[in-house]
C-alpha cells in the first residue's frame, strides 16, 4: 500500500508506470502474508516490483508502450516474470518504455515521454531517465518499486541505470529465458534487473533465471547464489581498461570517473591491465544493422490480424497498409525500414552479412582478453551524464542518439553480462555510472566487482 500511496502522488509528474495494478498488488501482498504466517515463503516474498511493459503478465495490460498493440493482454505469463512471482514478489504496474524497446531516452514511447526524478543542480530542466528501460529506472530511483525488471538488446538496462544512479545488470544471453518477453532483436535481447543496488539486483536475477524449454536459447546452467559473491575479496582478480573506449570528446569527467573506479579496484587488490579491443568501433553500426534487421521480421506479425489495433481498410492488404501506419511509430518505421532494407536480395551481403562477420570479430576480442587471464573488464557506461527531455539536437539527428550506446553494445553483440554501477555525480550533481564486462555466465564476477564500486 505504501508503494502504491507513492505512486499515486508521484507518478503523475515522472509517468513511470503506464498501468497500476493496484487490486492485484494488494491480493498479491495478502497471499505473501499468508504464506509468510504459515511459515513458508519464497527469496523475495512481498517484494514490490515494477514490470517493464516488455513483459506479458497475463491479463494485465501489455503493449510494449505501442499503439499497435492497443487493448492487448496476454493470456499468459512471461517466463521472467512467473519466476519472480513463483518465489513471492508482488506486482505494483507496467512501466513505460521505449515503443518495443527502440531508444535510449524513453520519448519514443506512445505513452509520452518518462520523466527522470533527478536535476541537475540549480536547474529545473526535465531530463531524461535513458531508454530503452527508462520506466525501471526512474520508479527504481524514486522508490515507485523495491526493484523492477529491465531488456537491454544493445544498452537498455545499463544506461538508464547509469542515468538514475540505480543498478542495472545484462546478464549473458540464455541466462533468462525470452519467453513472453516481446521481440526486439532475437539474437540481442535479455531480460535483467534494475535495482537501488548491487545486492538488490543480485537477488533479482537469481530469481529472473533459469532455462526454460520455451525458449531454446537459454541456458541449462546452474544459477549460483549471486548474493554470496558480494564482500569476495578482489585478490587475483585481473581488470582490464580498454583503450578503444577512450572515444573522441569524451567529457574529462567521465574519464576522472574512470580512473577513481580503476584506483578503487586497485585498492581492493585487483590488477589492472590495458588491452584492446581492436574492433570496437564497428560494433554501433554494425548493431544498427544487425538489430534492425531482427526487428523488421520480428515485427512483422503486428497485422491487425492476431493483436491489438486494426484500422479497417477496403481490403486486406489495405487494411495491413493502414494499421501498421497507424500503429507504428516513427523511430519503429525507421528501423523496419531500414531492417527490410538490409535483408532484402542484393544488399543482403553487403550489409547484415557483413555486419555479422564483424560481430564474430567483436565477440573474438572479447575471447583473446579473457583467454590472457583478463577477468573483467572496466568501462564507462555512457558518453555523458543524463541529458534534457526533448533535445533539439538529438531530435534532429538519430544518430547522434544512437551513440549514447557506444560503450554498451559490443556486450549485447559478443553475448556477455554487463552491469553498470553509480560511482559518482558529475559537476552538475548528476549521477554517472561505470560498466563491468565479465566471462559468459560469470556474472558472479561482477557483482562482486560492482559491489566495490558502489
Ligand atoms: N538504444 C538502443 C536501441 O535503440 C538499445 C535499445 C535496447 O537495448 N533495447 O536500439
Amino acid at each position: 500500500q505504501a508503494y502504491l500511496d507513492a505512486i499515486a502522488s508521484a507518478n503523475g509528474a515522472l509517468n513511470a508506470y503506464i498501468a497500476v495494478t493496484d487490486e492485484k498488488a494488494l491480493s498479491m501482498a495478502k497471499a505473501s502474508d499468508e504464506r509468510l504466517a504459515a511459515g513458508k515463503g519464497g527469496a523475495l516474498e512481498g517484494i514490490p516490483l515494477g514490470i517493464k511493459d516488455l513483459f506479458a503478465t497475463e491479463g494485465v495490460h501489455t503493449q510494449a508502450c505501442s499503439h499497435i498493440l492497443d487493448g492487448f493482454k496476454p493470456k499468459y505469463e512471461s517466463t521472467v516474470t512467473q519466476n519472480l512471482w513463483d518465489d513471492g514478489a508482488v506486482m505494483l504496474g507496467k512501466l513505460n518504455m521505449d515503443e518495443f524497446a527502440m531508444g535510449s531516452s524513453n520519448e519514443t514511447s506512445y505513452y509520452g515521454p518518462v520523466i527522470n526524478p533527478w536535476r541537475a543542480e540549480g536547474s529545473n530542466q526535465q531530463l531524461v531517465p535513458g531508454g530503452s528501460s527508462g520506466g525501471s529506472a526512474a520508479a527504481v530511483a524514486a522508490h515507485l518499486c523495491a526493484g523492477a525488471t529491465a531488456t537491454d538488446t544493445g544498452g537498455s538496462i545499463r544506461q538508464p541505470a547509469a542515468f538514475t544512479g540505480t543498478v542495472g545488470i545484462k546478464p549473458t544471453y540464455g541466462r533468462c529465458s525470452r519467453w513472453g518477453t516481446v521481440a526486439f532483436a532475437s539474437s540481442l535481447d535479455q531480460a535483467g534487473p534494475i535495482a537501488r543496488d548491487v545486492c538488490d539486483a543480485a537477488i533479482l536475477l537469481k530469481s529472473m533465471a533459469s532455462v526454460d524449454a520455451k525458449d531454446t536459447t537459454s541456458v541449462d546452467l546452474p544459477v549460483p547464489d549471486y548474493e554470496a559473491s558480494l564482500g569476495q575479496s578482489l585478490k587475483g582478480m585481473k581488470i582490464g581498461i580498454p583503450k578503444e573506449y577512450r572515444v573522441d570528446g569524451m567529457p574529462e569527467e567521465i574519464e576522472k570517473l574512470w580512473q577513481q573506479g580503476i584506483a578503487w579496484l586497485k585498492d581492493a587488490g585487483a590488477e589492472i591491465v590495458d588491452i584492446t579491443l581492436p574492433h570496437t568501433k564497428y560494433a554501433l553500426p554494425a548493431y544498427y544493422i544487425v538489430a534492425p534487421a531482427e526487428a523488421s521480421s520480428n515485427l512483422a506479425r503486428y497485422d491487425g490480424v492476431r493483436y491489438g489495433l486494426r484500422v479497417d481498410g477496403k481490403d486486406i492488404t489495405d487494411m495491413y497498409e493502414k494499421t501498421r501506419a497507424a500503429g507504428f511509430g516513427k523511430e519503429v518505421k525507421r528501423r523496419i525500414m531500414i531492417g527490410t532494407y538490409v535483408l532484402s536480395a542484393g544488399y543482403y551481403d553487403a550489409y547484415y552479412l557483413q555486419a555479422q562477420k564483424v560481430r564474430t570479430l567483436i565477440k573474438r576480442d572479447f575471447e583473446e582478453v579473457f583467454h590472457a587471464g583478463v577477468d573483467a573488464i572496466l568501462t564507462p557506461a555512457t558518453p555523458s551524464s543524463a541529458f534534457g527531455v526533448a533535445d533539439e539536437n538529438l531530435a534532429a539527428d538519430p544518430v547522434a542518439m544512437y551513440l549514447n550506446d557506444i560503450f554498451t553494445v559490443t556486450v549485447n553483440m559478443a553475448g556477455l553480462p554487463g552491469i553498470a554501477v553509480p560511482a559518482g555525480l558529475d559537476r552538475k550533481g548528476l549521477p554517472l555510472g561505470l560498466q563491468l564486462i565479465g566471462k559468459p555466465f560469470e556474472e558472479e564476477t561482477l557483482f562482486k566487482t560492482a559491489h566495490v564500486i558502489e
